[in-house]
């Protein structure tokens, strides 16, 4: 059976984006695509194999259960570095197919040194350092602890990286944080150092921070947001744009999201249309019915304030979006007739729904809205 909505996922468009990223970045930087959260939506199982058609070869993901994803849908010899969650009798599954891991807990590392004999291999591990976000990564008080494990274990340790996140560095108001932490950073390299303890890599630069702060690239980029076409903040773009004599966007939107139409009906000046009171027709107006609604990712708070696109023109939603199906005002449309392409994110002639539009509008990120699309809706790729 059809399914009311379909994702697709432009290949030309991913390849602009990882164009510009590696220019951007320069030739020696590993680009670790991050595609936790379902690829931000996009589908890990449609988004890796284009990636790696694409030439990445490194991925992050939040937890074993994605990294299990990820391998399935990967080439021999690709990198997948969990970040996150991975449960004690998963460390095993991983060491043993060379997953790599974030490492900020000494519980986490002595079972990793555990299995790592148990399997006689190497547990492959990125050592997290609290720099400052306060979330995850080894305290300055952890890391005499942390250095003796490693150097009284090193046949079944690879010490793959340091690394550390930065706290939003997607906006200006956190300039002396991300500072901050980039100090501690390096005290910690270099503590590390004092003991002998040399790191294959350094990593910490996420997307914002790989635009705003580039130094913060080190050897290795994880780079979410930016791959599939959307900038992690307005302020980031304009940090971006602000000295390019071309003031055009360089990414494009990877993924766009069509439905189409159920149902048309005309309703007369005064009448309330779809549930309570919340809109009131002020004219003779012609409506649309769209089979999508929140339980398909197509947020409630999109009330009476979202945009779609049909037949190239940007139309309103009206009412209050339903569990299944959302109302659009079609009085200005002509020609539109049951079947026509409904599009929520995406491109019709020179009119685009972003996500950012759209998000903008309900207030919420843009990273929300892609990772709240259901993974049920089918997703294909573009070709051209
Ligand atoms: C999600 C995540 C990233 C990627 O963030 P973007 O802003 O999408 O580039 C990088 N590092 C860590 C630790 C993350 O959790």
């Amino acid at each position: 059976m059809k399914s009311t909505s379909n994702i697709y996922l432009s290949k030309k468009a991913l390849e602009t984006n990882l164009k510009f990223l590696r220019k951007l970045y320069g030739k020696n930087k590993i680009i670790s695509s991050v595609v936790k959260g379902n690829a931000y939506g996009h589908g890990i199982e449609q988004f890796v194999p284009l990636a790696q058609e694409c030439g990445i070869n490194h991925f992050s993901v939040f937890s074993s259960n994605e990294a299990f994803r990820v391998k399935k849908y990967s080439e021999l010899g690709t990198t997948i570095v969990i970040m996150g969650m991975i449960y004690e009798d998963e460390l095993e599954w991983a060491i043993e197919n060379k997953i790599e891991f974030f490492v900020f807990e000494v519980e986490r590392l002595l079972n990793a040194v555990k299995f790592a004999k148990k399997l006689n291999k190497k547990a492959i591990i990125h050592i997290e350092i609290e720099t400052g976000m306060n979330r995850t990564g080894f305290n300055k008080d952890d890391w005499n602890t942390v250095c003796e494990i490693i150097l009284n274990n090193s046949k079944y340790i690879e010490l793959k990286a340091l690394c550390t996140h930065f706290a939003g560095a997607e906006s200006i108001a956190n300039y002396a944080r991300i500072l901050k932490q980039k100090k501690v950073f390096q005290k910690a390299v270099k503590y590390f150092e004092n003991k002998n303890i040399k790191p294959e890599i350094l990593h910490s630069a996420c997307s914002a921070a790989s635009i705003r702060y580039p130094e913060t690239r080190m050897d290795m980029i994880r780079v979410g947001i930016l791959q599939y076409g959307f900038w992690p903040s307005k302020e980031t773009y304009i940090e971006y744009i602000k000295n390019k004599k071309v003031k055009e966007d360089p990414l494009k939107r990877v993924i766009s999201w069509c439905s189409e139409i159920m149902s048309i009906k005309d309703i007369e000046e005064g009448e309330f249309i779809g549930y309570g009171t919340t809109f009131l027709a002020q004219k003779d107006m012609a409506i649309g019915v769209v089979p999508v609604g929140y339980s398909h990712g197509f947020t409630r708070s999109l009330s009476n304030t979202g945009r779609v696109l049909v037949n190239e023109k940007r139309v309103s939603v009206i009412g209050i979006v339903n569990m299944n199906l959302m109302i659009i005002d079609l009085t200005d449309v002509e020609e539109v007739k049951i079947g026509d392409t409904v599009t929520m994110i995406g491109i019709q002639g020179d009119m685009e729904v972003t996500v950012a539009s759209f998000s903008e509008l309900s207030n919420q990120l843009n990273y929300e809205l892609l990772t709240r699309l259901p993974q049920d809706i089918p997703r294909s790729i573009l070709v051209e």
